[in-house]
């Protein structure tokens, strides 16, 4: 017992000092790279752009893209070579360059970003495919930056009653940018993330009519997508969102829920609203099982909170420190944010994702 709170004591002193170091890292103005479409066809016109977060100076910026080829079995048959394809001296606001010819098919492509800010020169490389991917019963990446064993992984799923598929397009690129990238926490692990599109569609069903529409239908290449931690069903009906067969709905358009149930699905953050879904994780939870619990770590976010932030949610017999708007307590359209105990629960999992 006193070993195990040793080791829990000292994993949050080294995320204390990873998170000093890191959140240290990134000088303003902080910049988020985007190519639209997100997943173009093969003769969409491509456009990059750098936005910023936050305000600040670009002093000068290079962008470099590599178009390789694939084949239905996901081989990489001509590589390409990195080419300088814009640069910027001096700039005022921000960065956008679109393509004057078109990828063509099976492409594989990866733009480089780099920015030199007055304090720091940062690199973005983001991988994406055109469409149709050629991958056979894959889904496409559409936004990657990393490995998929050290990253979070999240596959945007359309539902079967999307009209217009590239809505549903433009919807994926919202749920990075206004959702994800818009999020301060998510924003600051903005790297660890990479985002697929898939091919085939599921059907989602309302929470309150499972006993006749039966749990969400799941698309034919489930199995395939086992290897990513979050898969989204994103319909266009207004439905009571839940998850099951290991994905999530959402309406397309709504930031709040697809960050709600990342929550779930990503970081595995319980519910802080009575009735939801309540446990206790063994290190950095949300939730807590009994009151003293809640207060003993009510202690442990500085000056974030304190043992008094500690109340029971409800009449469930559960705990909870974080304020009522936080990203667990909150769906729908809008996002809110992650409170601070959340926020140690997203950097814990991005670490132990990384590591292990
Ligand atoms: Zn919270």
């Amino acid at each position: 017992m006193i070993l195990n709170k040793f080791i829990r004591h000292r994993q949050l002193l080294v995320v204390f000092i990873i998170l000093f170091v890191f959140s240290s890292c990134e000088k303003d103005p902080i910049t988020l790279v985007m190519h639209d479409p997100i997943y173009p066809s093969s003769s969409d016109l491509v456009t990059y752009t750098v936005k910023k977060a936050t305000s600040g100076s670009i002093n000068s910026a290079n962008l470099y893209e590599q178009v390789g080829t694939i084949n239905s079995s996901g081989a990489i048959t001509s590589a390409g070579t990195e080419i300088l394809i814009n640069s910027w001296t001096s700039p005022s606001g921000d960065l956008s360059f679109t393509k004057s010819s078109a990828l063509g098919t099976n492409k594989l492509v990866t733009y480089r970003w780099e920015i030199t800010t007055p304090e720091q020169t940062k690199s973005f490389t983001v991988t994406y495919a055109t469409r149709p991917y050629p991958v056979t019963d894959m889904p496409a990446p559409v936004y990657c930056q990393g490995d998929p064993d050290d990253v979070f992984d999240l596959i945007f799923i359309p539902d079967t009653d999307i009209t217009n598929l590239n809505t549903f397009y433009d919807h994926c690129k919202g749920a990075v940018e206004e959702a994800f990238f818009d999020e301060p926490h998510t924003r600051f692990w903005r790297r660890q993330y990479n985002y697929y599109i898939n091919p085939e569609r599921g059907t989602a069903t309302d929470y309150d009519n499972i006993g006749v529409d039966g749990l969400h239908q799941v698309p034919s290449n489930n199995a395939n997508l086992t290897f990513a931690e979050g898969r989204v069903l994103m319909h266009q009906n207004n439905l009571r969102d839940y998850a099951s067969g290991g994905l999530f709905s959402t309406e397309m358009q709504n930031r709040g829920t697809i960050l709600h149930e990342s929550g779930h699905s990503l970081y595995s953050l319980a519910d802080e609203y009575a009735g939801g879904a309540h446990w206790e994780e063994t290190d950095f939870p949300n939730n807590w099982a009994t009151l003293s619990g809640a207060q003993a770590a009510g202690n442990d976010y500085g000056s974030c909170k304190s043992s008094s932030d500690a109340s029971e949610m409800g009449s469930s017999g559960w705990y909870d420190l974080c304020v009522t708007t936080c990203q667990m307590e909150a769906t729908g359209l809008n996002h809110t944010e992650y409170d601070c105990p959340c926020r140690y629960r997203i950097t814990y999992t991005v670490f132990d994702n990384a590591i292990n």
